[in-house]
């Protein structure tokens, strides 16, 4: 009798956990070429490995080259997107496993979700599900710092798929899978004024510091907690000296936002800001850098199959969201129907603490490989 796909990965139960540890060996800062190179060339090895099929890679100047694997044909395709960079200098934490869980850097974010997909991919053509549509697992270098050289890349490959999964750490500790994320726009505000001196002749300066202040009094009005609408003033600078009316003040502003539209009227209301002071002069730039992953019907008739196939194997399987962005923000923008942490179950992305469970990885390759076998057929 054919070996089922969760039966198959709980019998590899050890070989997922050293994949897991080759690649958080094969340590990749985002800024390091040379160790990102490394750690891409371990996980094409691993590809080739494992689970065999087309590798195609994606040359890089300045970050880590990025990798196309595939498997599977036919006319319909389905993406896997994952970056392998990490927030982590070299040696900046230590990889090690303690009472079942490891530790390392990019353990949790997001090793740990290129080591359940490669086992996904390899339990499908173990299992000899028909493999009757593309799936790409592209994996990219520079999430980490903004995906300036592989957004493109993405989008590309999104325009062609019909579903697109991230499996991106999930929500901490549950293991919740991410039905939406918010979008965020990144703005500066500049105000140049005319300096004079503050004893001689006070008014017939004007003060950058009283415009900008007023300016940041109303863009805050735009912060909106129910609507999940949220203005963060993030650094605020100007002025030279108290005697001195200041004739240049700043201040970078983060907004997050939970809908396309929200996103719209955010950019509108922030760049069409007029001065309060006459003579004062606003200059606006940045703008919306990621829209949000909305939750859509099609997101949410995913993670029911997903629970279902949590469900199948004694897992209560939750969804909910993040403030924090992910390139599913890219695909999602599209409208290709993204669901994201679909990684195994852990903790502390970017902190200290970044750790995986180990036990749980069979169930979090089944979770993608079974939903791929879902679509497959
Ligand atoms: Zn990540």
């Amino acid at each position: 009798m054919m070996q089922t796909i969760f039966g198959y990965l709980e019998q590899h139960k050890r070989e997922m956990k050293e994949t897991l540890i080759r690649l958080v060996e094969a340590e990749s800062p985002s800024r390091n070429k040379l160790l990102s190179d490394r750690c891409g060339q371990v996980l094409a090895d691993l590809f080739e490995e494992l689970v065999g099929g087309q590798i195609e890679k994606i040359e890089k100047e300045s970050v880590g080259n990025q990798y196309r694997f595939s498997i599977g044909s036919g006319q319909e395709q389905i993406l896997i997107i994952g970056h392998y960079d990490t927030v982590w200098d070299q040696a900046a934490i230590p990889l090690h496993e303690e009472d079942g869980i490891l530790y390392g850097p990019g353990v949790f974010d997001m090793k740990g979700g290129l080591t359940v997909t490669l086992w996904a991919l390899k339990a499908l053509k173990s299992t000899g599900v028909d493999l009757n549509k593309k799936i790409v697992f592209l994996v990219t270098s520079d999430e980490e710092i903004g995906s300036l050289h592989s957004r493109a890349l993405i989008e590309e490959e999104a325009r062609k798929s019909e579903l697109v999964l991230v499996p991106e750490s999930s929500i901490s500790n549950s293991g919740a899978v991410k039905t939406f994320r918010k979008g965020i726009g990144i703005f500066k505000i500049e105000v140049t004024g005319t300096a004079v001196h503050a004893g001689i002749n006070p008014w017939e300066g004007v003060s950058a510091i009283d415009e900008l202040v007023l300016q940041l009094q109303e863009i805050k009005k735009l912060d909106n907690r129910e609507a999940g609408i949220s203005i963060n003033i993030g650094t605020i600078s100007g002025g030279t000296r108290t005697n001195v009316v200041a004739d240049h003040a700043e201040a970078m502003i983060d907004v997050r936002f939970t809908t396309k539209a929200q996103g719209q009227m955010l950019d509108a209301a922030i760049r069409s800001c007029l001065s309060f002071i006459p003579r004062a002069v606003i200059d606006i730039t940045g703008n919306i850098n990621r829209y949000p992953m909305e939750e859509t019907k099609e997101v949410l008739t995913l993670f029911s199959e997903l629970k279902e196939i949590a469900a199948g194997h004694g897992y209560v399987l939750q969804n909910g969201g993040s403030g924090g962005a992910s390139d599913g923000n890219f695909t999602a923008t599209l409208g290709i129907p993204t669901i994201d942490g679909l990684g195994p179950m852990g903790d502390g992305a970017h902190a200290v603490n970044e750790h995986v469970l180990l036990k749980n990885l069979p169930y979090r390759a089944a979770l993608i490989a079974e939903l791929l076998e879902r679509k497959l057929t």
